[in-house]
């Protein structure tokens, strides 16, 4: 199975995985996550619950994606799943 690859500055390949969802169960709203992603791929949600919103992260320009997997490391509540994009 090949997956899409890039190339660092030493011209040898990585394999970027790509933000694939955010599990709003997991997510505070903290906010890190998209302060750190320099592709405006993040963006907050709100969420009417029965007495109170809840704010959450979620991913409003998959396209935008680099997969560098910064804001998966900036999350302590470990809420993002990501993934290799075939080739
Ligand atoms: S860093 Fe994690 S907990 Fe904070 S807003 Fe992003 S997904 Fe939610
Ligand atoms: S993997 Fe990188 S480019 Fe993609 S959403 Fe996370 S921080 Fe942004």
């Amino acid at each position: 199975m090949a997956y899409i690859t890039g190339l660092r500055r030493d011209r040898s390949e990585w394999t970027p995985k790509f933000v694939k969802s955010i599990d709003s169960e997991k997510c505070i709203g903290c906010g890190r996550c998209m302060k750190i992603c320099a592709h405006g791929v993040l963006a907050p949600k709100e969420v009417d619950e029965e007495d109170s919103a809840k704010m959450f992260a979620s991913v409003s320009n998959a396209e935008n994606c680099i997969g560098c997997e910064a804001c998966g490391r900036t999350c302590k509540k470990k809420a993002f799943a990501f993934e290799p994009l075939m080739a």
